[in-house]
């Protein structure tokens, strides 16, 4: 019976601990894919994803493994990203699991975002392998690390399985552990169809492809499907799995996880987590949906060139159609013109969008730094939420401010504990725990504003703790706070983009600190540019960028052509990320000043 064969499983880890790397060994030993169409990491399909060497969207891919005990087994692997901001997609991914490898380096142990993966896996209900990984490290200790995955997440790490994801030892140890510990799914193959959507894309000639797992029942070519959610039905023209190239089927059944296309034309007919059923023989109730993970930080897009404007709305459209989880609305402003207020889950997040849209979609754009969720109390009794400074109303007209704060748990070894607790502290943050994990390691918990997280705090921590300390937050609530907004002036002009809000006893320092940093980032103009900024009418801090003496063609005068061609396209490309804000030409990186102070 093919059922009892089937294994559908995630793999799970700190970011660096060696997932991707794994599952190219996997992938590599299952023999999906011949040796020419192997190259490093083939789940990181997007170029973004290889760059930077991290995961951002799941892939699922069915495999074929024959086990020691004879039989063939059908494995559907489905990779989930590592980093904090998505463990929304992590969580979808799991959904469609009965089983997670618990990747743990044998060098690092146990880090932040392995325990909030295990707490994911836990809450699905999901068999976990633990998996120690990189032995071949002579810093690997991997006795101490299943002492540590028994004592701090509780599980019995006697039957871990050792590996070398880099050299491929202990591979297939991890394959036979899946057939052994990973149970089959259990559906019933000819109850009404029950298919859970935990991904989906846009492809411009099939519309809009989805990504199932099939919970209950069968589905087949020429079927009449329901979505639950949306109560719209469609007629399915495709189906197929992953191998991971695109292979058609004529049917998906109980546990099978692949794909599946129906001429959907409208993006919000489907939506990740619902269900899909038979539109003549419904099930009776839908699966139990996901969480809706909510944006936590914002910031806006303008396109430099304004003429951009429609497609940067509509690369927005398709961007959300694989990532229910951002968020986005048109605004405007006085200094950047018309582009659109964007939430997202974390910086991470944020940086990858403006990426794709830069890359993908060939717009250049201009982001402001990002800001939280503040909650404002007016005096006339009302609560409006702003997630743009520069909206933050006058200081008068303000009862009460809230900011959102973070719980945020910092593991790190003993010696940097130190360290952390400075940096905590200076973030505003609240000491609310210690907890060793043995004579080395410590998880530091405290409640922090998640806008100083979002501002510098990790790369701050990095530095503290020659990157040995790993972190994982999550939102707690808010919290009243002596919030005020700061306005910076460029040529005596008020420049909304530029607006922070700042906690009223570090608002000269920063204020100082930014006014400083601009300085340094907007180059010389014609003439001589102030620079101020205000709280209210008041000025707190100011300098000034002194008026640009020679002309920069000069040099070049009566020299040869090609020269001075080059230096004016030079010019040009500098311009590129530049937006001329009153009759100042401000770069890029001016709009982010804030986040880069130190
Ligand atoms: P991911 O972030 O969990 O997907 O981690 P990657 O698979 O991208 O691996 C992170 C880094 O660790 C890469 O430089 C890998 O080459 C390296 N790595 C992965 N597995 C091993 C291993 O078993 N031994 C050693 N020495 N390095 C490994
Ligand atoms: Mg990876």
């Amino acid at each position: 019976n093919r059922q009892k064969r089937i294994r559908n499983f995630s793999i799970i880890a700190h970011i660096d601990h060696g997932k991707s790397t794994l599952a190219d060994r996997i992938l590599e030993s299952t023999s999906a894919l011949t040796k020419r169409e192997m190259r490093a990491q083939m789940l990181d399909a997007m170029d973004l994803e290889r760059e930077r060497g991290i995961t951002i969207k799941l892939n699922a891919v069915q495999l074929t493994y024959k086990a020691q005990d004879g039989e063939e087994y059908i494995f559907h692997l489905i990779d989930t990203p590592g980093h904090v901001d998505f463990s929304y997609e992590v969580s979808r991914s799991l959904a469609a699991c009965e089983g997670a490898l618990l990747i743990v380096d044998a060098a690092q142990g146990i880090e932040a975002q392995t325990l909030a993966n295990v707490y994911l896996a836990l809450e699905n209900d999901l068999e976990i392998i633990p998996v120690i990984n990189k032995i071949d490290l002579p810093s690997a200790e991997p006795e101490r690390v299943k002492q540590e995955v028994e004592d701090v997440i509780g599980l019995d790490a006697s039957e871990a399985v050792l590996t070398s994801a880099k050299s491929g030892l202990g591979i297939e140890d991890v394959l036979e552990a899946i057939v052994e510990k990973v149970p089959a799914p259990t559906g019933d193959p000819d109850a009404p169809l029950k298919a859970l959507i935990f991904d989906s894309l846009y492809d411009p000639y099939r519309g809009v492809v989805t990504y199932i797992r099939i919970i209950d029942g069968t589905v087949k070519v020429g079927d009449h499907i329901k979505m639950m959610a949306t109560g719209k039905s469609f007629e399915v023209n495709e189906i197929g799995v992953f191998t991971p190239k695109p292979v058609a089927k004529d049917e998906l059944t109980v546990g099978d996880v692949g794909y599946l296309t129906a001429a959907i034309k409208n993006v919000s007919d489907t939506r990740v987590g619902d269900t899909i059923t038979s539109a003549a023989h419904p099930t009776a109730e839908p699966l139990p949906g996901y969480r809706r993970m909510n944006p936590m930080v914002f910031c806006g897009l303008y396109p430099i060139d304004s003429n951009d404007y429609n497609d940067l709305r509509e690369a927005l459209e398709r961007l959300e159609l694989n990532d229910s989880s951002l968020q986005y609305e048109a605004e405007t402003s006085e200094a950047l013109g018309f582009g659109f207020r964007c939430g997202f889950l974390g910086l991470l997040h944020m940086e990858i969008i403006q990426e794709r849209i830069e890359r993908e979609f060939g717009i250049d754009l201009i982001t402001t730094a990002p800001s939280v969720i503040y909650k404002v109390e007016m005096a006339n009794g009302e609560t409006i939420e702003i997630d743009n400074p520069s909206k933050m109303p006058e200081g008068k007209m303000i009862e009460n401010v809230e900011e959102p704060y973070v719980k945020a748990s910092v593991m790190t070894p003993n010696d940097y504990v130190g360290a952390v607790m400075e940096l905590c502290q200076n973030k505003r943050g609240e000491f609310i725990d210690m907890v060793y994990l043995d004579e080395n390691r410590v998880n530091v918990i405290y409640h922090i504003p998640l806008s100083e997280i979002v501002y510098d705090f990790f790369d701050h921590l990095k530095s503290n703790t020659k990157g040995y300390a790993s972190l994982d937050y999550e939102l707690i609530g808010y919290k009243p706070s002596k919030l005020v907004k700061m306005d910076i002036l460029l040529n005596g002009e008020k420049i909304d983009a530029l607006s922070i809000i700042v906690h009223r006893d570090f608002a000269y320092p920063r204020g100082k600190a930014i006014v400083e940093k601009l300085k340094e980032l907007i180059p010389r103009q014609q003439f001589e540019v102030p620079i101020q900024a205000a709280l209210g009418q008041k000025i707190v801090a100011r300098s000034t960028i002194k008026a640009l003496r020679k002309n920069v063609l000069a040099k070049c005068y009566g020299g040869d052509i090609s020269r001075k061609r080059k230096l004016l396209e030079k010019q040009k490309e500098g311009k590129k990320r530049m937006k001329t804000v009153g009759k100042v030409d401000v770069p890029q990186e001016a709009f982010m000043a804030v986040l880069r102070l130190d």
